[in-house]
């Protein structure tokens, strides 16, 4: 394959072509950027924040244009406004830790020693994004990245191959050296390749688990580091004392934004049987509200999915599903076309022998289940491969504390679900990944220690 084409959801049409960069062109970019990183980490973290900052404000100064551009790469509609505040506020946030998290730890120096660690960059980074959120997605490690010092080599997805060329415009408007950052339009061949010759010296890689999967075996032998944040099946649990409006709001909107196209959407529901058939109505009167459409038009809340083949997949599992008993409550909306534009479903009578409750859907359908008690929620929530968020709604925080110690999950979430806080670190458990981003330990990820023990005398 010598080309890239990207087909927008919309209505078939193709958004952009470009042809992907020969192994020779590719490797002549790996070593622009090899010889970029030792000034770019010469400079001082206050120039690093400059450049990184003036980029984010680049991107805040495109993104009228943005927002239509991702709905027509990724269905996305434009009501939501696109991905800048987010963007902005992870790596303001990063900026403003920066310092301290990159500071070098005394371990204890006296008139003998002065010992030290320090934290340096690992040198060239491979950002390998997904499309579903291509903005947040890269600067939740481009920025800790570039401020520490390393250079980035970005290979964003085949679906939204304008957003790596936007992000290298304002890096470069920015006043971003030359190969500090550089978007690549690379195919999956010269990515393994490139990864196997030790081309990168961290890998940080967002997408699915065979995604991942293909990373490591890429990499074997290279001893390449590697941060992977892959896919989800985040669950949310109501108890009998939480307030089922704002659960049924919150966690609806969590499964459904963005057509369930999110890796911490929310994707299965347990929910206490005393409040069960309450939260069931509410949930059920909350989707049908939803207006499936074009998502360049300004009343549409839920757009296509990124690609028919995803849609095609949800559609199998959900048929599944209902053909092992499970129970849809929404009639299909009049403009589900079959492909792209799928209706969103609320499934009930369903269990963990069906795959809609146990393999990541990434669609807008979610299956939920009544619970006896708390004991029988947390056996649920930890029958998974998957471990990236679970969502608790109740009134006491002791009660979600408790529980929160036993699930196996990256992030433990009280009365709130989707969303990235950028002061905690971004992690999973499981086959949801390693590493982590964000958060004073998104800078020790793409940074490695170095020990200095100097004796005076
Ligand atoms: P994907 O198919 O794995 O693709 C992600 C990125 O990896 C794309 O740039 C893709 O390139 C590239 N890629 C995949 N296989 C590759 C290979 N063998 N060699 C080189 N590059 C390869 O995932 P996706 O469909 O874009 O994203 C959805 C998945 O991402 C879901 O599972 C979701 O849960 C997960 N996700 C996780 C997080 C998190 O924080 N944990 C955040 C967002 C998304 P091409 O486009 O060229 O194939």
């Amino acid at each position: 394959m010598t080309k890239l084409t990207c087909i927008s959801p919309v209505d078939g049409s193709v958004v952009a072509e470009r042809d992907y960069l020969t192994t020779t062109a590719a490797e002549q970019a790996v070593q622009k950027a090899q010889q970029a990183q030792k000034a770019w980490a010469e400079k001082s973290l206050e120039q690093r924040i400059d450049v990184v900052s003036r980029a984010v404000a680049n991107i805040g100064m495109m993104n009228d244009e943005i927002v239509p551009e991702l709905a027509w790469q990724m269905g996305r509609p434009v009501r939501y406004g696109g991905e800048f505040s987010g963007f902005e506020e992870r790596a303001l946030y990063m900026a403003s830790i920066a310092e301290d998290a990159l500071a070098p730890i005394d371990t204890g120096s006296n008139e003998q020693f002065q010992r030290h660690i320090h934290r340096v960059p690992h040198g060239v980074m491979l950002i390998v994004a997904p499309w579903n959120y291509p903005f947040m997605t890269v600067i939740n490690s481009a920025a800790p990245a570039l401020m520490a010092g390393n250079t980035v080599v970005l290979k964003h997805a085949s679906q939204t191959p304008l957003v790596g060329e936007r992000l290298e415009k304002a890096f470069l408007e920015a006043g971003a050296p030359d190969g500090v950052f550089q978007n690549l339009c690379l195919d999956h061949g010269t990515t393994a390749s490139l990864i196997a010759a030790n081309a990168f010296d961290f890998l940080s890689f967002t997408g699915s688990v065979p995604g991942g999967q293909s990373m490591e075996k890429s990499a074997a032998g290279t001893f390449t580091g590697m941060g992977l944040e892959l896919g989800g099946k985040d669950p949310g649990y109501v108890m009998d004392d939480a307030d089922i409006q704002a659960a049924a709001d919150t966690l609806i909107d969590g499964a459904m934004f963005n057509s369930g196209q999110s890796c911490c959407g929310i994707e299965r529901i347990y929910v206490a049987e005393p409040v069960f058939d309450d939260f069931v109505q509410k949930a059920t009167d909350i989707v049908n509200g939803y207006r499936l459409g074009n998502p360049l038009e300004a009343d549409t809340t839920l757009g296509p999915m990124a690609h028919k083949r995803f849609a095609a997949l949800v559609r199998e599992q959900t048929e599944a599903a209902v053909q092992a008993g499970a129970k849809p409550l929404i009639n299909t909306f009049s403009n589900d076309d079959g492909g792209a534009y799928l209706s969103p479903q609320l499934l009930v009578n369903v269990d963990h022998s069906m795959a809609i409750m146990r393999d990541e859907t990434f669609g807008p359908v979610v299956g939920i289940m009544p619970v006896k008690n708390d004991a029988e929620a947390l056996a649920l929530m930890n029958d998974s491969e998957f471990g990236l968020t679970a969502s608790l709604w109740t009134t006491d925080i002791e009660r979600a504390a408790a529980l929160g110690n036993h699930i196996e999950t990256g992030t433990v979430f009280m009365n709130r679900c989707d969303y990235l806080d950028p002061s905690l670190c971004w992690t999973g458990v499981k086959n949801t990944g390693r590493g982590g981003s964000l958060s004073e330990i998104g800078f020790h990820n793409v940074t490695r220690p170095k020990s200095y023990h100097f004796k005076k005398n």
